[in-house]
């Protein structure tokens, strides 16, 4: 695969993430100047220190739906709470969201032997409102990389190769090689993300691309390779909720 560029950018924190430096109209402006044609907010969940309040999550309607031109998604980086895959936010706000990333974050939740933490993302893959599952790369939190794929093949549900993680959580580079090599043989379905906290850094991707690309990941795995890919995907993953919640 050689893909220099995603238009889509599904992983971006404003300041209402606590430790993040930059407004939405910040971010979009600066994805805009980047040429990203869509991205996803997604703050971090209530459970972390200085992140917003639950209301945060439900006032989106006052959003529009584009900011400079780029495409403006909402939803939420949730914090996987407990064993049972649970995350921190109420299920009324989560069906409001356009997208439900799950990951495992210090200090919302310790991290355990790898078979707890293994159970941990199972166990969050298997809650019908979560989409994908962000940074499984991070070695705070080793996994079994094999059993954690083939559950969200099976759930049809994204894996994250996070930019950010190889410059801030050392280690992390080789896990995301693991990662990406192993979701190419299996056909799982990725998203390459900045996991920005500041302006400068939405779309900047670099890193991660060449270790998809090293793995040789396909063009269609990456849905974040094309804007329609997202699109059909949200679309596909809200039927899904609609057939399991009702
Ligand atoms: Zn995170
Ligand atoms: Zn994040």
């Amino acid at each position: 695969m050689s893909i220099k560029f995603l238009p889509a950018d599904l992983h971006v924190h404003t300041m209402a993430s606590g430790h993040s430096y930059s407004s939405l109209e910040e971010i979009c402006r600066s994805a805009a100047s980047k040429g990203l044609e869509m991205i996803a907010v997604t703050e971090h969940g209530p459970a972390m220190p200085g992140g917003p309040h639950m209301y945060y999550f439900g006032n989106s309607q006052v959003l529009p739906s584009f900011i400079n031109g780029v495409r403006l998604l909402f939803g939420i980086e949730a914090n996987i709470i407990n064993m049972y895959g649970e995350i921190d936010l109420p299920s009324n706000y989560l069906q409001k969201l356009d997208f439900v990333w799950a990951g495992l974050h210090p200090p919302c939740i310790e991290s355990g032997d790898l078979e707890f933490n293994t159970c941990m993302l199972i166990k969050a893959l298997e809650n019908p409102y979560v989409d994908g599952i962000v940074h499984p790369c991070n070695p705070e939190f080793p996994i079994d990389v094999a059993q954690v794929l083939h559950k969200a093949n099976k759930e049809q549900k994204l894996i994250e190769i996070n930019n950010s993680s190889v410059f801030v959580r050392p280690g992390s580079r080789e896990n995301s090689k693991e990662i990406a090599s192993l979701a190419a043989k299996l056909g799982n379905k990725v998203m390459v993300n900045s996991d920005a906290h500041f302006s400068g850094d939405v779309g900047n991707v670099k890193a991660a691309l060449e270790i998809t690309a090293q793995a040789g990941l396909s063009l269609e795995q990456v849905i974040n390779a094309n804007p329609d890919y997202v699109l059909e995907f949200k679309e596909k993953r809200h039927d899904v909720k609609v057939k399991v919640l009702k």
